[in-house]
């Protein structure tokens, strides 16, 4: 669920040189690679998968399970249990109702969610793991945003179709997903018809993936860390992530599979796997392509990002209290060639290139 803008590898790269560079390798914040005409975003034969759940019959009564899990909420693997439909408040601090920070076109995400005309970004506030070094902190942590109906999620959807963007990429979706299913259902009954983007932390249960299954078409989820220590001191004691986000990112890939892009390189389904480097090898990096080449297709889309930067309270933990290093980066790169994984992030690629050439730490 992290937010894309190649902030900078922490070595001698200043503001001007980013934005040049990011011009150089073809940044998404300032090139577009596609020239779309909105009327042509999609394969023709194309059909979101909750339509086709729909035209089942079997969406109504997806939302109407999602909604009872309000009532114990289990929605995450904190596993909470309280009832949210009474105003009692777990882990992630979100009541019934989403709060929404803000929706608009976004173009920092990856190429092909982005397009010509943006990937319809909604940010939703709170959040079930909160890790300490988190850069959305005042939305995920502190719940900034104004709460919402669903009527009007499902007419901000429609409202992000209308403008062109390529999809409804929902930022932090966990614990609010009963609402997005409903917002989807009533959004689908006034035309919505674009992919679902479920950008997540990858912390998922599997007994709510499946609920998912069938809705979702593209998969977005992070892989933070290999390691359990690592993720319970990073994140608020969810020494489980690893072993539970394995588990979900196959579940993802079983029912998405490979990433499949249009005709003109818009993302329409699949699964999609980021991966924060972090300094001093936290993230496990060497461990998680190994998993991925050993547990996935090789062709599995993975984006190794370098944009980790100090924030929030990763300032109290010498470890993570710097960002990576070009030797960092490049390192986490070539695990990636060693390991066999052929479909990475474009602009990672970009970068690693460059700054192979340029290395100086
Ligand atoms: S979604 Fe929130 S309340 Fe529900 S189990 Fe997860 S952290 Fe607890």
């Amino acid at each position: 669920m992290n937010t894309l803008s190649i902030r900078t590898l922490n070595m001698e790269l200043t503001r001007r040189d980013l934005i040049k560079n990011s011009l150089f390798f073809g940044g998404s914040l300032f090139f577009f690679p596609l020239s779309l005409n909105a009327s042509e975003k999609k394969d023709s034969q194309w059909i979101p998968a909750y339509k086709k759940l729909e035209a089942e019959g079997k969406l109504a009564e997806r939302v109407k399970q999602a909604y009872a899990l309000f009532e114990n909420c289990q929605l995450c693997p904190r596993k909470c249990g309280v009832n949210r439909q009474k105003g009692e408040r777990g882990f992630c601090r979100a009541l019934v109702k989403p709060v929404l920070f803000s929706y608009h076109p976004h173009f920092g995400e990856e190429m092909s969610l982005v397009g010509s005309k943006g990937s319809g970004t909604i940010f939703f506030s709170h959040c079930n793991l909160r890790c300490v070094f988190c850069q959305n902190w005042p939305i995920a942590h502190e719940g900034r945003g104004r709460e919402i109906q669903d009527e009007d999620l499902a007419n901000r959807m429609l409202h992000l179709q209308k403008i062109g963007c390529h999809n409804i990429n929902l930022v932090t979706p966990t614990h609010v997903m009963p609402n997005i299913l409903n917002a989807s259902r009533i959004a689908l009954k006034k035309g919505l018809d674009i992919p679902l983007v479920y950008n997540t932390s990858g912390y998922e249960r599997m007994e709510i993936l499946k609920v998912l299954d069938g809705i979702v078409d593209i998969y977005l989820p992070d892989m933070k860390y290999m390691d359990t220590d690592k993720a319970a001191k990073y994140s608020a004691g969810a020494s489980d992530y690893p072993e539970v986000t394995q588990k979900a990112i196959v579940e993802m890939h079983r029912q998405v599979g490979v990433l499949k892009l249009d005709h003109q390189g818009v993302a329409m389904r699949g699964l999609m796997i980021r991966h924060l480097v972090m300094p001093n090898r936290v993230a496990g990096t060497e461990k998680f392509v190994k998993w991925v080449a050993e547990t996935l297709p090789k062709s599995t889309y993975v984006n190794i990002m370098a944009q980790y930067h100090v924030e929030y309270k990763a300032y109290d933990y010498p470890e993570i209290a710097r960002g990576i290093t070009t030797r960092e980066f490049l390192e986490a790169m070539n695990w990636a060639e060693k390991y066999g994984l052929t479909n990475l992030d474009p602009q990672s690629v970009a970068v690693r290139d460059f700054y192979f050439h340029r290395r100086t730490d």
